[in-house]
């Protein structure tokens, strides 16, 4: 099965990823954290793409699609793949399908998680994780129990994403309105989309995640 999770930054993607990953046995490709990677192992590909990426702007399509279809000819990706943050643009969609009708595949659901844009700049700009684990925090909603230690793995060392500010994620936020506007009719089109509603509690937009499927 092939699951395409679409939704603006700080909509609470990630956390659904998780748990649909776990559900479906199904390897989690956010391309933001595959950009991300390659920009700290200081690769000539991450140096091209950090600048584009820290103001808010769009990585070409060209580099994401055959970073996608690198990934996902790997064994752990045979069972199927959640896409997070991947197809963004309607060319992206269109090669996306085309790769994976190449394998006899397709995607199966789209699923949209939505939320307002000033719950999503309060969100975004407090966010913040632990550099050793990876745990994920919050300035208003979500503290570790004890100030500045990481509750899973009691490390000290925090940090906060580049592009998390302010300005980059209207950026982002303005980028992902244009882009999807696009992309959703195109997966509408095809009875493929499900619309959830971001703002409730994480287990009330799972179990709207899985009344989906
Ligand atoms: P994200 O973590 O999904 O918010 O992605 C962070 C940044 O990576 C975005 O603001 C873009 O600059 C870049 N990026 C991630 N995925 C894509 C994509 N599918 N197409 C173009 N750029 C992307």
């Amino acid at each position: 099965m092939n699951v395409i999770l679409v939704g603006p930054a700080g909509s609470g993607k990630g956390t659904q990823a998780e748990y649909i990953k776990e559900k479906f046995n199904l390897l989690h490709l956010s391309t933001g954290d595959m950009l991300r990677a390659e920009i700290a192992s200081g690769s000539e590909l991450g140096n091209e793409v950090k600048s584009v990426i820290d103001n808010g702007l769009l990585v070409s399509d060209d580099l994401m699609v055959s970073m996608i279809e690198k990934r996902i000819a790997k064994d752990d990706a045979q069972n199927g793949v959640i896409f997070d943050g991947f197809p963004r643009t309607l060319p992206q969609a269109k090669a996306l399908d085309e790769m994976l009708t190449k394998n006899h595949n397709s995607i199966n659901k789209v699923i949209e998680i939505q939320v307002p844009r000033a719950d999503l700049i309060a969100r975004i700009t407090g966010r913040y994780t632990c550099v050793k684990c990876g745990a994920g925090y919050h300035k208003l909603f979500k503290q570790p129990s004890k100030e500045g230690v990481c509750d899973k793995c009691g490390s000290t060392d925090f940090s906060q994403r580049d592009d998390d500010n302010e300005e980059s994620a209207n950026k982002r936020l303005d980028a992902f309105e244009k882009l999807t506007a696009e992309i959703l009719p195109y997966y509408k089109d095809q009875s493929k989309l499900y619309s959830v509603d971001g703002t409730k509690a994480i287990p009330e937009v799972t179990s709207q995640v899985m009344s989906a499927f």
